[in-house]
C-alpha cells in the first residue's frame, strides 16, 4: 500500500488509539438499530409501545402499563448487580410496580397468561412495524466480511428487548441470528448499554480482550463512548447518529457502513487489516 493520503479507506481507529495500539481486531460488535438497520428508535418507540399496550389492554391499563414498562427498562439500564439477568431485573421491577386491582394481568395467577401474550405480540403484531425500518444494503455483507476475516461477530444491540423481538428486527435488516457468535438479549445479559460493563461482558462472552474488539454503532452515548472507555476500538456509522453532544466520544472515526465494508473486504496479506501498519494512517481525518 505504501504511504497515502488518508482517504475513505483509512482503517478505523479508536479515539484512544494510543492505548489500543495496533492490536489486531478479533471481534467486531455491531449495534442494530440505526447501524445495521435503518431504524430511528425515537420514532419507533412510541409506536411500538402504543401497539403493545393496545394488544394487552384487557390485561393492563394502557397508560400505566407503558409507564411501568419504561420504569422497568430504566431499571435494567441502571442496574449494576450482575448476579441477575436483565430479564429478571425487568420483570421484578415491572411486576412490583403494577397494582393488581388496576391490572388484571399483574395478578399472580394471570402472569403466565400475560407473559404468553407478550410473546405472541412479538411473534405476530411486532412484524407489522416493519414499515418503520429500512434495510441497509451492506448490512449482511459487512457481517459476513468480518466473519471471513476470522473475527468473532456480535450483535451488540441494547439488551432491553427479548430475543424474539431482536430476531424480528434482524429479519428486517436482512440478517439472521445464526450469522452471529453472540446476540445480546434481555434474557442472556446481566448488563446494559451505556455501561462499559456491558462491553466487558460481551468481550468475556466471546473470549476476546476488549483491546481486540471493534464496536460499530450510531449512538455516541450508548455505543461509542462506553466501548472506548472499555478499551475497544470504535467506528461511528453515519446516517442516524444520535447523542452528538456526548463528551466521551471526541474524534471517533466515522464513515458509512459501505466504507467499513470496503475495509473488511480489502485483501490484507498480514492477516488482519486492522493490524497492518501499512493500511493504518494514524488518523481518521478522511472519515470526519
Ligand atoms: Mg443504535
Amino acid at each position: 500500500m505504501g504511504m497515502k493520503t488518508p482517504g475513505p479507506e483509512a482503517a478505523p481507529r479508536a479515539a484512544g488509539a494510543a492505548e489500543t495500539g495496533d492490536a489486531p481486531v478479533r471481534a467486531v460488535l455491531f449495534d442494530l438499530d440505526g447501524t445495521l438497520l435503518e431504524l430511528d428508535m425515537a420514532r419507533f418507540l412510541p409506536v411500538y409501545l402504543q401497539r403493545l399496550a393496545s394488544y394487552v389492554a384487557d390485561l393492563f391499563e394502557p397508560e400505566d402499563f407503558v409507564h411501568q414498562l419504561m420504569r422497568a427498562t430504566a431499571a435494567v439500564i441502571g442496574n449494576r448487580d450482575r448476579s441477575r439477568t436483565n430479564e429478571r431485573v425487568l420483570y421484578d421491577t415491572f411486576w412490583s410496580g403494577l397494582d393488581p386491582d388496576r391490572h388484571p394481568g399483574a395478578r399472580p395467577e394471570r402472569r403466565a397468561e400475560a407473559m404468553a401474550r407478550f410473546d405472541r405480540f412479538y411473534r405476530t403484531e411486532f412484524g407489522r412495524l416493519r414499515h418503520l425500518a429500512r434495510p441497509r444494503p451492506e448490512a449482511s455483507r459487512v457481517v459476513a466480511a468480518a466473519r471471513a476475516r476470522g473475527c468473532k461477530v456480535v450483535l451488540a444491540t441494547s439488551p432491553v428487548f427479548p430475543r424474539v423481538a431482536i430476531e424480528e428486527r434482524l429479519r428486517w435488516a436482512g440478517l439472521d441470528a445464526g450469522q452471529f457468535d453472540l446476540v445480546t438479549t434481555l434474557e442472556n445479559m446481566h448488563t446494559c448499554k451505556p455501561q462499559p460493563d456491558y462491553y466487558y461482558e460481551v468481550a468475556a462472552r466471546v473470549g476476546v480482550e476488549p483491546v481486540h474488539c471493534l464496536m460499530v454503532g450510531n449512538d455516541l452515548r450508548d455505543d461509542i463512548a462506553p466501548a472506548a472507555r472499555a478499551g475497544m476500538r470504535v467506528y461511528v456509522v453515519e446516517g442516524l447518529v444520535v447523542n452528538e453532544d456526548e463528551p466521551g466520544a471526541p474524534r471517533a472515526p466515522r464513515g458509512s457502513l459501505g466504507q467499513l465494508l470496503a475495509w473488511m473486504e480489502r485483501p490484507a496479506p498480514l492477516g488482519n487489516i486492522f493490524a497492518n501498519r501499512a493500511t493504518l494512517h494514524g488518523n481518521s481525518a478522511g472519515l470526519q
